[in-house]
């Protein structure tokens, strides 16, 4: 064991000195011009501290970590729930995606389908206990269908310790995914810590696509570059050239869980250059289907 530890650490010596030059080389340049989309934040503008990023949950702070990381627009992933206490920003592009979790209204959510209120549906997998393939969700589906908008799936680790992972386990997408063709469905957090499945899971099915939102939350700048690599870089680096295909992968970063900043620095290390347009913009806009978007920004990466 000693001696497999050992190996890892020369492995890791060479490896971090060869990720040092491909990060030197994957460094905004000063002509870059990169709109952001961020697929994957929540606008519950309630004013607490969220306790892992100690970031305050205000309009305020939202608005200006949207100026310092180039966002354009997102999507924020709203509550059954807790509607009331979204803010409606769809002037500034900031488009709502209704979460299921214990409950579903499928009027409520037709209605916001149809109306353009909700531009993609959220199942917490885990937080709410039933597979995706679950006869529960087949409404669901068919509205998502109907209204051709994405399905967004929690996958993966849930931030509360009464999740069952049984449930979020993102093989269990492949079943949906195969029944449903015409339904697109995105994969959150790259079903962290089940990477590999969720690569396989969206490199199979052309109708899948992946989002590396909380790979690692909290302040960034307190995690030790080999922490960020290994937990954060690596895994993104490593799906993305599994999958093959650089219209399949999203940006997000599960905001406030995470400064917006610093964990688009991060990912910007593990998506070569020549995608980023894509990654970072383009992609949103077909998966989200975000007409408001089209034509807007010019995206230049030199
Ligand atoms: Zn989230």
């Amino acid at each position: 064991m000693l001696k497999y530890v050992l190996g890892a650490v020369v492995v890791f010596g060479v490896c971090g000195l060869l990720w040092a030059q491909k990060g030197a080389s994957n460094a905004s340049k000063e002509a870059d011009v990169l709109p952001v989309i961020d697929v994957h934040t929540h606008t519950r503008f309630d004013g607490r501290i969220e306790r892992s990023s100690k970031l305050p949950v205000t309009r305020e702070q939202y608005e200006k970590e949207w100026k310092e990381a180039g966002i354009v627009a997102a999507i924020s992933h709203v509550g059954d729930d807790e509607r009331g206490f979204n803010a409606d920003m769809k002037a500034k592009n900031v488009f709502h995606c209704y979460g299921i979790e214990e409950s579903r209204d499928l009027k409520r959510l037709e209605k916001g389908l149809k109306s353009g209120d909700f531009r993609c549906i959220k199942i917490y997998l885990g937080y709410s206990y039933k597979y995706a393939y679950d006869k529960y969700f087949k409404p669901v589906y068919q509205l998502a269908e109907k209204y051709d908008v994405p399905v967004v799936f929690h996958t993966g680790d849930t931030y509360s310790a009464d999740g069952k992972l049984k449930f979020s386990d993102p093989m269990t997408i492949d079943e949906v995914a195969v029944d449903n063709r015409k339904v697109n469905f995105v994969i959150a957090h790259l079903g962290n810590p089940w990477i590999q499945t969720a690569a396989e899971v969206a490199y199979k099915n052309p109708n899948v696509y992946i989002e590396a939102s909380a790979l690692l939350i909290g302040n960034l700048k307190e995690i030790s570059s080999a922490g960020l690599d290994r937990y954060l870089i690596d895994p993104i680096r490593w799906s993305y050239g599994y999958m093959e295909d650089p219209s399949k992968y999203l940006y997000g970063t599960d905001w406030p869980l995470t400064g917006m900043k610093d964990y688009l620095e991060a990912y910007k290390k593990a998506i070569p250059r020549e995608a980023w347009c894509q990654v970072f913009y383009e992609n949103a806009i077909k998966v989200f289907k975000l007409k408001e978007l089209e034509g807007k920004h010019t995206c230049s990466v030199k």
